[in-house]
């Protein structure tokens, strides 16, 4: 949920869990366009996990984009928060455990903050710093993706490459939506193309 009413004079935390194309970056993007709508100044980070210092975007997988300021450190966000009064962070899980203090921050100075990212890793293990902002936000969505090999919802991150290390950069089709049946953290083979269900068919195309 996040609010329904317009809370006013307060900042307030809101956090998007959820696996990996659970649609978290399309709900930050949707919820920040909104905000632009109502002529709110926005600024939206994500992490530079090269360590450099850019401005970019946030891309999500379907296509959708918003402009985002790449940060190396939580500790870089404050000093360029500015006037904006709705603060997007995306790929939570990438950055340092001070973003909890960071983002508790900018809500107790008024802001209205906006989190996304990975709430568990490919292990299953909570990815922090998520955790923790689960537990001191106050509106919290957890999204589901659809499962790949049976269809059902997805909370899963399947990963399809045997590696090691916990974060994967610049490695595209690495991972699968799996639910928790279908989801195996010590098998990395990929799902088969050709899935047993009707899932994505047109049936209006076929007639
Ligand atoms: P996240 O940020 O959670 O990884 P994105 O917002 O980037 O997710 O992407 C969500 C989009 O991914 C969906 O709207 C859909 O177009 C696409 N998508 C691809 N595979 C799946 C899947 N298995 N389940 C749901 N959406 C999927
Ligand atoms: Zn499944």
């Amino acid at each position: 949920m996040h609010p329904h009413l317009l809370p006013q004079d307060v900042g307030w935390l809101e956090v998007i869990a959820g696996c990996m194309y659970s649609g978290k970056t399309e709900e930050l993007i949707r919820r920040v366009r909104r905000a632009q709508y109502a002529r709110q100044p926005v600024i939206v980070f994500s992490p530079a996990i090269d360590r450099r210092f850019s401005q970019d975007c946030v891309d999500s997988h379907s296509g959708h984009s918003i402009k985002s300021v790449k940060v190396a450190r939580s500790a870089d966000i404050p000093a360029l928060v500015g006037d904006a009064l709705v603060v997007g962070i995306d790929e939570a899980q990438f950055f340092d455990d001070e973003l909890v203090s960071v983002a508790n921050d900018l809500a107790k100075a008024g802001k209205r903050v906006v989190v996304a990212g990975l709430d568990l890793d490919y292990k299953g293990k909570p990815f922090n710093p998520m955790p923790s902002l689960l537990a001191t936000a106050e509106y919290i969505d957890k999204m589901l993706a659809i499962c790949v090999v049976c269809g059902n919802p997805a909370d899963r991150s399947q990963r399809i490459v045997n590696r090691d290390a916990r974060v994967l950069v610049g490695e595209k089709d690495a991972y699968e939506a799996r639910c928790r049946r279908c989801w195996d953290p010590d098998n990395f083979a990929p799902s088969q193309e050709h899935l047993p269900f009707a899932m994505g068919r047109n049936l209006a195309e076929e007639e």
